[in-house]
């Protein structure tokens, strides 16, 4: 690994164009309630939801529809009121994965929310349990439940970082929630750092969104936020990803294994901020989201406040409909968002856009013909998290498992600036994020192995253990018995002794002698 740049900020990373000025003056508007809302059963953190309602069951917007079998992953709630419908269905997360659905019924109706946590309620325990009870988790993409981030924490917490850094292009619906709920964005993180006894709080957000720096100092001008400051983070990409975010407010670099909260830092979304507020005062479960609809081929570019579980069919057909011709279609970012061939696909809590792009507006070519590795180090010299990607791609084409983990694939964040900068058009990324498949599942194989031989080498020792147990036993055996016998040997021999005297004296008396005896 290469050394890390001057403390304050984050090592490699690019300047993209922004892109930003198509939708980032488009007030936050309801989408409106679709005929259907989805929700795939596939979790972000991998696992399978289990539905506890049945086909034709009527529901409540807030009402629990499917829960995780071991309680990691808040439950799936419903967003609207309707009737409950499952079918299979196309999704990002793959062809296969099962959706639950609600025919819904126009009505909204709501079920009664939780009551609002405060006085003794509102200690760590209750409002932890709040966040799991109300689907909170992280909404910049990552989709970790916010309540679990909290827990791994083993010491107290210095500082909560409140991520407004959209550093991907197109990406404005964040800097619209700041824009206009900065109020209630900052109310919201003060809240949560006094449960969890925060003495400081940071919105970081790039130098660039002047316009949402501006609300937030108006909302600190009134005095009302002591905790609160604001960090100004630099327009380079990916400044809003978590360890780069750490990186340039602390100074600190984690490693590989840690998490902000080891080091005394949570670091949360803005829209997942509002959501806590929200779970905390309001009982209410997250049901919406705001999410950017965007690019070249969108005909009205928005920032829309849309049901989770929307289909983008449904979002595009708000915003106007699609431009002729212009049909590639990118959930998420054009760095880390994914293609997507279904309109069918519903919004998720991570979803944070919809892009309609033309191919050349996707910041590293796609489908362009690959070139051999000119060693030129422009792909090291841009990696934010100071891997050596020419070297990673090197091993996980050869399948070098062992020197595949050595070089901290795992650490790769898929953030795609070695792509943007690679002249031989190498599709690294797309390399590095099957061969992170690949070194898992031999990790996971090679776990296994090092269980197996710790068994086989246990079962060993206790055999020998046993065998040398069973020969003390003997010899102890055979100590006892030798020495508890000889009271009776030596008595058996004085009787025979006694016998044969009395024989030889009889013998003697009788002028006979016995030649059989022996002497
Ligand atoms: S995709 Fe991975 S290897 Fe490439 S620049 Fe980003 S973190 Fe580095
Ligand atoms: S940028 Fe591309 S060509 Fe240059 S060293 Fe990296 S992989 Fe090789």
């Amino acid at each position: 690994m290469k050394p890390w740049q001057t403390p304050g900020d984050f090592c490699g990373g690019i300047p993209l164009a922004d892109r930003k000025s198509l939708s980032c003056e488009a007030p936050i508007r309801f989408a409106g309630t679709p005929h259907h809302l989805l929700y795939p059963l596939d979790l972000p953190s991998g696992h399978r939801a289990v539905p506890i309602v049945r086909a034709g069951d009527s529901v409540k917007s807030g009402m629990p529809m499917a829960i995780c079998p071991d309680g990691f992953d808040p439950p799936i709630c419903a967003t609207s009121s309707g009737i409950v419908i499952f079918q299979e269905g196309p999704s990002h997360l793959g062809p296969d994965t099962p959706l639950i659905g609600i025919e819904t019924d126009g009505l909204d109706l709501k079920s009664p929310p939780l009551p609002r946590l405060e006085g003794e309620a509102l200690c760590p325990e209750q409002v932890l349990e709040r966040l799991h009870a109300c689907g909170i988790l992280g909404m910049g993409g990552a989709g970790f439940p916010t309540n679990e981030k909290i827990k791994r924490l083993w010491g107290p917490l210095q500082l909560l970082i409140i991520n407004g850094a959209e550093c991907e292009p197109f990406l404005t619906c964040d800097e619209r929630a700041l824009r206009e709920k900065a109020n209630e964005v900052l109310r919201s993180a003060e809240l949560l750092a006094r449960i969890f006894n925060i003495p400081r709080i940071l919105v970081a957000l790039e130098s660039s969104r002047t316009s949402a720096m501006a609300s937030l100092r108006t909302a600190l001008n009134t005095g009302e936020f002591s905790l609160c400051g604001l960090f100004a983070l630099p327009d380079r990409y990916p400044a809003g990803g978590e360890r780069q975010l750490i990186q340039t407010v602390s100074g600190l670099r984690m490693n590989g294994g840690t998490h902000p909260v080891d080091h005394g830092m949570l670091c949360l979304n803005v829209q997942t901020v509002l959501a806590v507020g929200a779970a905390i005062e309001k009982g209410e479960s997250l049901t919406r989201r705001i999410i950017t609809i965007s690019g070249s081929g969108i005909q009205q570019p928005s920032n829309l406040d849309v049901l989770i579980g929307t289909p983008i069919e449904f979002l595009l057909e708000a915003c106007g409909g699609i431009r002729p011709g212009l049909q590639h279609l990118i959930l998420g970012g054009p760095m880390m968002g994914f293609s997507v061939s279904s309109t069918q696909i519903p919004v998720t809590k991570t979803t944070t856009a919809l892009l309609v792009l033309d191919p050349s507006e996707l910041p590293a070519p796609s489908n362009a013909v690959e070139q051999p590795c000119i060693r030129c180090g422009a792909c090291m010299d841009t990696c934010p998290q100071g891997l050596l990607p020419q070297s990673l791609h090197d091993q996980v084409r050869a399948k070098r498992m062992a020197e595949v983990e050595s070089l901290h694939l795992l650490d790769c964040i898929e953030c795609g600036c070695c792509d943007v900068v690679c002249p031989s058009l190498i599709p690294l990324t797309d390399r590095f994020r099957a061969g992170k498949k690949l070194l898992r599942r031999y990790l996971a194989d090679e776990r296994l192995a090092r269980k197996a031989q710790s068994r086989h080498q246990a079962r060993l020792a206790r055999l020998q253990r046993d065998q040398l147990e069973r020969e003390q036993e003997a010899e102890a055996r055979k100590n006892a018995l030798g020495q508890g016998a000889q009271p009776q040997i030596q008595e058996a021999l004085e009787r025979a002794r006694l016998k044969r005297a009395q024989r030889l004296n009889a013998a003697k008396d009788s002028g006979k002698t016995d030649d059989s005896e022996p002497n």
